[in-house]
């Protein structure tokens, strides 16, 4: 591709709404523009970078033996009813009427789409296993789309579908699609993690989610030094746990004045105690109902642990001046010795002996608390977040924290949907037997915005090879003379004669700003017709990752880097 024909609006201003950084580089380097909040076209770069992940998508899908399909975007409210879904999926499900007034939603997801397939077109044994998957664009009202690729409303997404006889067959379709995500990351150039990870809103019993580390991710992934151990927060489970303060006897539980400390920290310090020592209140409308929830006072509440501990869809922190209006309770003095409502604890807050925890009215606090005795939990369990403090679950070794970013997720889904739709086949003993099913997702759009926020410095983006929109620029800096125009023609073709994607910057622009687009493009290798080209008649190639230049003669040039790019591939 010639710079000077192609639509390729680059920019030296960054977005004032772009926050990360990724956002930021696909906006100023012309990839991307936005129609509407968390809607974006892609521009011809743009849009070829999103084509090397989804041929590296499609092409590690089919050899796993996936068959390609393509599902309406648009599916009718019907098939939802019947997986219940309907009702359940909040306002993320965009739905809305067609002319003869029956509803519709356009597809976050493709369950239902495709569960409503295998009943109708695999009826024996025989037929299955069948893993069914298409690359298609997916609408979610989120609520706050931002960063931008990262989480849009409209996005590219390759799910997938496994449908098989029973348990032993579902997992083997996992355990497949779990190799070619592996496959498919790597390819991809990127440095990534699978994770155990949470279920969520698809059901199902199994999962894990393939994280891009990355500094901006919106998730924390918890990482064993010693053993493969590694998991979502939000997973993670606690499995030990002790109390170092649990020998003390139990003393008499006293009401103590607090004057304006409604922080753990505060109260803490004021009776000359370790943060460990205080029970902390929170409350959370848990569907809709005002509940209260302990952990200890130097631990956070993990409100994806707490929402499946009590089986809740809707989890919400209350404001203070929520609990005030609607319980005239004083926030920050909260307790749960006499609490009026449902109180939850996690299971550390049992095993606290002589805790401090608020008495319920401003400026108060009682010391000398005692689960079991002085207050009664009405459901105990595991719902905080792990932490630096903890083990490893699995071998006891020690914890690394690190972000992420979630670019792909699987789920054994188990037989919900196909009992819910009555998707059935006849099985090998002639009884009818619900599909045992899974699903595989990648956030294909994601991908780029990820590849950008682990790979990039202050110039720009720094594309690992496989996802690079081109391999190689070539930069003319003398496009008026025709020596340097024939060189750099002669580049171009053999290059491209080669199979590599060439940018030819043939603009009538100044060296200094085709330096810095070639820079902010991250376009792995750079060839310079500049000055050495005038003095020896050779040209310079530049790795954009390492800054490492070579000087080569133009006979030279194409075979070497053909080279280069393909034992990188
Ligand atoms: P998240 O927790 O980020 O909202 P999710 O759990 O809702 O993701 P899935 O339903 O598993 O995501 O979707 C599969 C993949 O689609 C995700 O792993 C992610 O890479 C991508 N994805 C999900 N939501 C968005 C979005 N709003 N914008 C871009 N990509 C997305
Ligand atoms: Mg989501």
């Amino acid at each position: 591709m010639r710079y000077s024909r192609m639509l390729l609006p680059t920019s030296k201003e960054t977005p004032a709404e772009a926050e990360v950084v990724s956002h930021q580089l696909l906006v100023r380097g012309g990839f991307i523009r936005k129609l509407t909040s968390g809607m974006y076209t892609f521009l011809p770069l743009g849009y070829m970078a999103l084509q090397k992940v989804t041929d590296i998508v499609r092409q590690e899908m089919n050899r796993a033996g996936a068959q390609e399909i393509l599902m309406p975007m648009v599916q009718p409210g019907d098939l939802w009813q019947e997986s219940g879904r309907w009702q359940k999926y909040g306002p993320e499900l965009l739905r809305f009427r067609d002319r003869h007034d029956r509803d519709y939603c356009l597809g976050p997801t493709h369950e239902e789409v495709v569960t409503d397939i295998a009943r109708r077109e695999m009826q024996s044994y025989r037929q299955l296993p069948v893993n069914l998957y298409q690359i298609q664009t997916k609408f979610r009202d989120e609520i706050r789309p931002r960063f931008g690729l990262m989480r849009c409303r409209e996005f590219v997404m390759k799910d997938a579908y496994s449908f098989d006889v029973d348990d032993a067959g579902a997992s083997q379709s996992y355990e497949i699609m779990r190799e070619a995500y592996h496959r498919i990351f790597t390819r991809c150039g990127l440095d990534f993690r699978a994770v155990e990870a949470d279920s969520g809103a698809i059901g199902g019993s199994f999962s894990h989610e393939f994280m891009v580390l990355a500094e901006t991710g919106e998730d924390t992934l918890v990482i064993c030094s010693s053993c493969s151990y590694a998991a979502n927060v939000e997973k993670a489970a606690i499995t030990a746990y002790s109390s170092d303060f649990s020998q003390e006897p139990p003393a008499d539980l006293v009401r103590i004045e607090t004057p304006g400390m409604k922080k753990v920290e505060k109260v803490a310090e004021f009776l000359k105690v370790q943060p460990r020592k205080v029970i902390k209140t929170l409350l959370y409308y848990i569907d809709k109902a005002p509940v209260a929830v302990l952990v200890r006072g130097d631990r956070v509440v993990q409100p994806v642990k707490l929402k499946n501990l009590l089986g809740a869809t809707d989890i919400t922190p209350m404001e203070e001046d929520q609990i005030w209006e609607q319980l005239r309770l004083p926030a920050g003095y909260l307790g749960p010795v006499g609490f009026p409502l449902q109180v939850v604890a996690d299971q550390e807050v049992m095993d606290m002996v002589n805790a401090i925890a608020g008495a319920n009215e401003k400026g108060h606090h009682y010391n000398g608390v005692n689960p079991g005795r002085d207050f009664q939990p009405d459901i105990t369990g595991d719902l905080r977040q792990i932490d630096t403090s903890d083990r490893c679950p699995s071998c006891g070794g020690d914890l690394k924290f690190k972000e992420g970013i979630e670019v792909g997720h699987i789920f054994k889904l188990g037989t919900g949907y196909s009992d819910a739709m009555h998707a059935t086949f006849q099985d090998s003993d002639g009884l009818e037997k619900s599909f045992v099913m899974g699903c595989y997702g990648i956030g294909v759009s994601r991908v780029v915005a990820a590849a950008i926020e682990q790979n990039h410095d202050s110039k720009g983006i720094i594309f690992p090879l496989p996802l690079a929109p081109f391999q190689v620029i070539i930069l003319n800096l003398g496009p008026k003379d025709e020596r340097y125009c024939q060189a750099s023609e002669r580049l171009y073709t053999d290059l491209r004669s080669h199979g590599l994607d060439v940018l030819l910057d043939d603009r009538d622009e100044r060296p200094g700003s085709k330096f810095n687009d070639a820079d902010l493009l991250g376009i792995p290798y750079r060839l310079t017709v500049g000055k050495i080209f005038e003095k020896e008649g050779r040209v310079e190639l530049r790795v954009r990752k390492t800054g490492v230049t070579e000087v080569l003669t133009l006979e030279e040039t194409g075979p070497y880097l053909v080279d280069l790019v393909q034992s990188a591939l």
